[in-house]
This record gives C-alpha cells, sequence and structure tokens, in this order.
C-alpha cells in the first residue's frame, strides 16, 4: 500500500486510542423507556447508538448514587459506543486499502468496545429500583440449573466479587446444555465480542494443524478457507437472525 495511506492508517490508530481518553460528551437524557433499537435500511452503516438510559439518574439511590450513574452513563460508556463506531469505520478503510497489517489492534479495539457497549446496555437494564424474583420460564430454569434461586445468588454473587480487576459477573444461557450458567469476564477485551453468535470458526490451537502443517499455521488457514461449509454457516445464521439481546 502506498505510504501516505499507511501514515493515515497510524494517525487513525493512535486517534482512536486518545478517543477512549477524550470522547467525553454526554448524550441527551430521557425520562421515556428506551426506544426498540431499529433496523438499519439497507444503505445505512451498520454501527451502534447509546440507548437512553431507562430511569433518571437517581433513581437507583441510595444502591447506587446519582453522580456515579452519570459519570459512567454519560461518559464511560459513551465512549464506548464512540469507539465501536470509529472501529468499524477504521476496519472498513483497512479492507478497502487491503492493509491488514494492524489487524491485531483492531481485533483488539472491536472487542474492548463491542464488548463494552453491548455489556453496559445490558447493565442499565437489567436494574430498576423496584428489583423483584424472577417468575415464570426463567425461574423454572434457574431452579433447574441451579437446583434453587439461593444457589444461584450465590454462585453470582461469589463469582462477581471475586472477579480479578476488572470486569463482570454474567448469567449466561448455553445453548448447547439449555441451561444457565455463571461466567466471570476478567477482561471484556479478551478477544470475544460478548453478546454475538459464532456462525463460522477456525481452531488454531495447534492440536487442530500440527501434524500435517508443523509450524505453517497459515497454510492450513489459506487451506481451511477452501473448505468451508457455507450451507451450514447459512443454516446457523437463519437460527439466530431474529435474535436480539436488547
Ligand atoms: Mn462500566
Amino acid at each position: 500500500m502506498e505510504e501516505c495511506s499507511r501514515r493515515d492508517l497510524l494517525k487513525n490508530a493512535a486517534g482512536v486510542s486518545m478517543l477512549g481518553l477524550l470522547n467525553l460528551y454526554a448524550p441527551a437524557y430521557a425520562e421515556e423507556k428506551p426506544a426498540e433499537p431499529k433496523k438499519p435500511a439497507a444503505n445505512e452503516p451498520l454501527e451502534c447508538s447509546q440507548a437512553p438510559l431507562p430511569y433518571p439518574y437517581d433513581a437507583l439511590e441510595p444502591h447506587i448514587d446519582k453522580e456515579t450513574i452519570e459519570i459512567h452513563y454519560t461518559r464511560h460508556h459513551a465512549a464506548y459506543v464512540k469507539n465501536f463506531n470509529s472501529t468499524l469505520q477504521r476496519l472498513d478503510f483497512a479492507r478497502t486499502m487491503k492493509d491488514m497489517i494492524f489487524i491485531k489492534h483492531w481485533c483488539k479495539e472491536l472487542a474492548f468496545n463491542g464488548s463494552g457497549h453491548v455489556l453496559h446496555t445490558l447493565y442499565w437494564s437489567n436494574m430498576s429500583a423496584q428489583g423483584g424474583q424472577p417468575k415464570g420460564e426463567l425461574a423454572e430454569l434457574i431452579e433447574k440449573s441451579f437446583k434453587k434461586f439461593e444457589n444461584f445468588t450465590d454462585q453470582f454473587s461469589a463469582a462477581t466479587k471475586t472477579v480479578e480487576g476488572s470486569g463482570w459477573g454474567i448469567l449466561a444461557f448455553e445453548p448447547c446444555t439449555k441451561r444457565l450458567i455463571v461466567l466471570q469476564s476478567e477482561k471484556h477485551q479478551d478477544m470475544a465480542l460478548w453478546g454475538t453468535y459464532p456462525l463460522l470458526v477456525c481452531d488454531v490451537w495447534e492440536h487442530a494443524y500440527y501434524l500435517k502443517y508443523r509450524s505453517a499455521r497459515g497454510t492450513y488457514v489459506d487451506n481451511f478457507m477452501k473448505i468451508i461449509n457455507w450451507s451450514e454457516v447459512e443454516r446457523r445464521y437463519e437460527l439466530i437472525k431474529g435474535l436480539k439481546i436488547y
């Protein structure tokens, strides 16, 4: 690629990480319930936006104070949204330039900002001043998965309290066993984007290729690309395309 384009990419890479520090704008606060995320039109960029907070900043007092919610929502979450969209744009640019030299950087930015956006969106909406108890099928699945509700609260609280450093406690549905599980996410940037569903995966643990390819992982991946079962990928997409997580 041309040198000036590479310089642009370098500049953009620096710009995105600076945005993480400087992007402190405050989106409008709305008292109404958050609107349903709208489906982008065919020509609209596939970007994310920050849904309005579903309650006033002081709604969770005294459990979580007004100032914390306000800073958390308007600065921290807003920065993830802005930087997630910037990362998607930078990746568009990198693909256009056919330059994957910074792909590790962009994969990290995508996981960090995308997961930050998704997890904060879930976090705001999974709290309310009233609290409450699970009901219906969810309550049944909690009983089935953890034997009783109290066992779930014990495990979820313990897992969340013992996250090393920064992170999240997560209650998740695991579709192979169809049960609920509790996870810790220590660093949401390592390297998954929470809330996504895998459609196509390639195993690059050494056991997947070392007998034949030894250290030539690249050749293995090149050959893997020739044997993808796209009709299965399409079937998986059909299964999940209607799912929304918020
Ligand atoms: Mn946060």
